[in-house]
């Protein structure tokens, strides 16, 4: 079939095929010429504008550029809309300007189009419901992989998770030798309360039991539930020491905590620190045996398990039972000034721990920190002139570990001052580090070089 073809004179059609006819839905030439396009176009086209205006703007574009094709929108005789695609060429046929109007019928296509944007539309709404299912199997996700982590009593930590997270601290143990250590607690006589005063209230001194757990423990720390009342702490970074240090707060603020109806309930704690090698199972099995020791022993007591602790050092130092650095004499050089002041540390430093574990107010802990750093700066200043009397050969590599510590000292008082240290780990430091690692294996090195000064003196 041809195309529809029309000619167009001074803006009048002069001329067309019978293709254009039957398209338009006219009978006779006669009937369709002479008229002018906006004759054969509804008022206003699909942009809006009016299709007189229009028409006349695309017939001078037409004549100025030689050429020119777009979409129009015309009407058929019956009124009914026809979207065409039209090609306007200007020709001069015998001196005369003539427009010659190729078009094409382009329903078929406008449907096509429709349907896919309409398809695309369709889509945009499918992908905002997946994106809409999506988000709600996530949240969906994430609370069934809370439920599965967390205890739903209490909220702590379940068993399982429990285990997994201190094979990680085992690993990091291993990897970068940070301590770590785990509380295993049991509620005293916790099966009387449930026959006293009823399952509910067993229950709610479990909840409870937990938030004085937490608000003694460090926001490193995590806190389980192992079972009925068991419970386990992991402490990442900490060492027997400091591990015995936070049972024993929990076990104090249980003794000053009300339960609802209740009243007083007291906890046993057993506490072990990670070894080398040691399997979770075994650590755990440790902290367990000094639970049961700690529940022999009468309860409401912390037992911690330093039955193979390897620096024999430490294990002497601390009195776990009284949670005090112990002096012994084998911690003597033989320097009467020097074993003044290294006792002094110790009084000083078992001011502090006592003062931490009774959980005095900063305004109390502040000046034993100050205390303490006084004294290592003066003993240390001590040490160092001895040492190069005696013409050391390590002299000035102990000054320089001196150095380190009264810096790192300092940075951890001021961040205790400002909030941003638990006391816990600036007792660690102070104490442990500073006292009593420090003095009984650096200096341990110089004693035998004193032993000459020593005699002089007496
Ligand atoms: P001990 O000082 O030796 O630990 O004595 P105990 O009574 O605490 O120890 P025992 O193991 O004999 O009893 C524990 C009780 O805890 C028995 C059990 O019914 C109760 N229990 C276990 N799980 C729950 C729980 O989820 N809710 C409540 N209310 N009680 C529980
Ligand atoms: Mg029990
Ligand atoms: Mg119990």
């Amino acid at each position: 079939m041809n195309d529809p073809i029309l000619l167009l004179r001074d803006g009048q059609f002069v001329d067309c095929n019978t293709a254009t006819l039957r398209l338009l839905g006219y009978h006779s030439k006669a009937e369709f010429l002479n008229r002018r396009p906006s004759d054969i176009s509804p008022a206003v086209q699909p942009d809006g504008r009016s299709s007189e205006d229009k028409a006349a703007e695309l017939i001078a574009t037409a004549l100025r550029e030689g050429y020119h094709r777009f979409e129009w929108i015309h009407a058929r005789a019956d009124g009914s809309a026809i979207p065409v695609e039209v090609t306007l060429t200007p020709i001069t046929v015998a001196g005369e300007l003539i427009l010659h109007t190729l078009w094409r019928d382009i329903t078929e296509r406008k449907r096509a189009e429709e349907a896919l944007a309409e398809y695309s539309r369709d889509l945009e709404a499918l992908n905002r419901e997946l994106a809409a299912s999506n988000a709600h199997l996530a949240a969906a996700h994430q609370e069934l992989e809370r439920l599965a982590m967390r205890d739903t009593l209490t909220g702590a930590w379940n068993r399982r998770y429990l285990g997994e997270i201190t094979q990680q601290e085992i690993l990091r143990m291993e990897r970068y030798g940070h301590p770590v250590s785990l509380i295993f607690i049991d509620l005293d006589h916790f099966k009387q309360i449930n026959d006293t005063h009823g399952h509910a209230a067993g229950d709610a001194v479990l909840s409870a039991f937990c938030d004085v757990a937490r608000q003694c423990m460090r926001a490193t720390d995590m806190l389980g539930r192992w079972g009925g009342e068991e419970f386990v702490i992991a402490m990442p970074n900490s060492g027997l020491m400091i591990a015995s240090l936070l049972a024993e707060r929990i076990r104090t603020a249980m003794m000053a905590h009300q339960f609802p109806l209740v009243g007083s309930v007291t906890a046993s704690f057993g506490v072990a620190e990670c070894r080398a090698g040691e399997t979770w199972e075994c650590w755990l099995a440790r902290a367990d045996a000094a639970l049961y020791s700690a529940k022999q022993a009468g309860r409401n007591r912390v037992i911690a398990d330093a039955s193979d602790w390897h620096e024999t050092d430490q294990a002497e130092l601390l009195d776990l039972a009284f949670l005090r650095l112990v002096w012994r004499d084998a911690y003597e050089s033989g320097h009467a000034e020097i074993d003044r002041q290294h006792r002094n540390l110790f009084d000083h430093a078992n001011t502090l721990l006592t003062a931490v574990i009774g959980d005095r107010p900063k305004g109390e802990i502040l000046p034993l920190i100050k205390i303490l750093q006084a004294d290592l700066l003066t003993h240390f200043a001590d040490e160092e002139a001895l040492l190069r009397t005696t013409r050391y050969a390590e002299t000035d590599h102990h000054v320089a570990v001196h150095q380190a510590l009264v810096e790192r000292a300092q940075d951890l008082a001021a961040n205790f001052q400002a909030d941003a240290l638990a006391l816990g780990d600036l007792f660690n430091f102070l104490a442990y580090d500073v006292v009593a690692k420090h003095m009984l294996s650096e200096d341990r090195k110089f004693f035998p070089h004193l032993a000459p000064l020593a005699e002089a003196a007496n």
